[in-house]
């Protein structure tokens, strides 16, 4: 009888270890790896992959994930949105006016973001670009303003309000000083406010690799916006700076450590800032310096088969940028490695086309699709707590 009742028990047992363990998507997905190459079109992604391998079929890593998609990218008031509307949509499920920060000026709404969910959910968060961290993308994930210059203001809700365990990018000065454009600077020195509330603050690169044991860390390892990768080479101090590659791989090692997971969302903010320059070799080296950082993270999800299971990855530009177009090779044959494409610009601004979104990992499939950047907060949302997907 006793045998019995034990043979009951375990087979109740292989039952409900099945039910969790085969079908990822009805427990929630343990991690959101959201990665952002802000202002990036198809046709950036063509140039940078003939100067890096030629005409050819090899790809950049970004191209190498299951599923493939695009969403359409207007904001509430414009048909060509910003960063900050743009990047709130993925962060709500709402459409916003260009320069809000997942809040509605007219009716003071904030709706909860996809980082404050996570959060709700035991996990741990992370931000990581090369602007200032302050920036309009980032900022949309944990931080609630009704403008996007408003950056002091942005990092006094990251670090007291939102607790967001680790802070990597650009802006030393917006949490050093008062800005004066921004009314609701805080009169007390962020610096001083983040060690109080528990973090460890670092401003160089080895500083950062020293780190990896924290449990909460902000890293600001510029004044202002990181140095462009093509311009290290000539900026007094830049090799101090990490790069966008080495301070995902910091975060990643932090926030694993949660067993609940975690939220992280990495950005290769400068993409767009060469688009607006109509600068070519400062777009494809931040594309690649992008690329670098979505190795890390494709590197770490393949060394163990739970990471990979239990990981949604979502590679995705907020808009396009300068109308960047390949006219033909630079001559007359068909370009080699290291050589750059004959380009063409249509302006200096951004522009309404639809972008590409790249995915794998649980619930993914509903990213292989054309959708709207709404969507996406609602497939990340479904993932998250393991409810079936349904559009809205
Ligand atoms: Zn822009």
């Amino acid at each position: 009888m006793v045998k019995k009742v034990s043979l009951a028990k375990i087979f109740l047992l292989i039952i409900l270890i099945s039910i969790i363990f085969i079908s990822g998507e009805a427990r929630g997905v343990k991690n959101i790896i959201f990665m952002v190459p802000d202002g990036m079109t198809l046709s950036n992604v063509t140039a940078t992959r003939i100067y890096a391998f030629g005409i050819g079929q090899k790809r950049l890593y970004l191209e190498t994930l299951d599923q493939i998609g695009y969403q359409t990218t207007h904001s509430l008031n414009s048909m060509v949105t910003d960063s900050a509307a743009a990047a709130s949509a993925w962060a709500c499920g709402e459409k916003f006016n260009n320069g809000e920060i997942s809040y509605h000026s007219e009716t003071g709404v904030s709706p909860k973001t996809i980082l404050e969910l996570a959060r709700e959910l035991g996990k741990k968060s992370g931000l990581v670009a090369t602007s200032t961290i302050t920036h309009a993308t980032p900022a949309v994930f944990a931080a609630h303003v009704a403008n996007r210059n408003w950056q002091s203001e942005i990092g006094r809700q990251y670090i007291s309000e939102k607790d967001v365990n680790v802070i990597l990018g650009g802006g030393l000065n917006i949490f050093q000083t008062k800005m004066k454009s921004d009314k609701h600077s805080h009169p007390v020195e962020l610096i001083q406010q983040a060690k109080e509330n528990g973090y460890t603050v670092v401003l160089t690169k080895k500083e950062l690799v020293n780190s990896k044991k924290s449990a909460k860390l902000l890293g600001l390892f510029n004044r202002s916006a990181l140095t462009p990768s093509y311009r290290k080479g000539e900026v007094k101090n830049a090799d101090q700076e990490p790069s966008l590659a080495e301070m995902t791989s910091v975060a990643l090692e932090i926030l694993e450590r949660n067993p609940r997971g975690f939220f992280l969302l990495v950005e290769g903010s400068q993409i767009d800032w060469a688009n607006h320059a109509n600068n070519l070799e400062y777009q494809i080296s931040e594309i690649l310096e992008f690329d670098r950082a979505v190795k890390v993270v494709l590197d770490w999800v393949n060394q163990k088969k739970p990471r990979k299971e239990n990981t949604l990855i979502i590679i995705v530009s907020d808009h396009g940028c300068g109308g960047f177009a390949i006219k033909g090779p630079m001559g007359k044959t068909l370009t080699q490695p290291g050589q750059i494409v004959n380009e063409g610009w249509i302006w200096g601004s951004h522009t309404g086309e639809d972008t590409i979104i790249w995915s794998q990992g649980p619930y993914s499939r509903h990213l292989g699709k054309a959708i709207d950047n709404t969507d996406i907060f609602h497939i990340m949302k479904a993932a998250l707590y393991g409810k079936k997907y349904q559009k809205q």
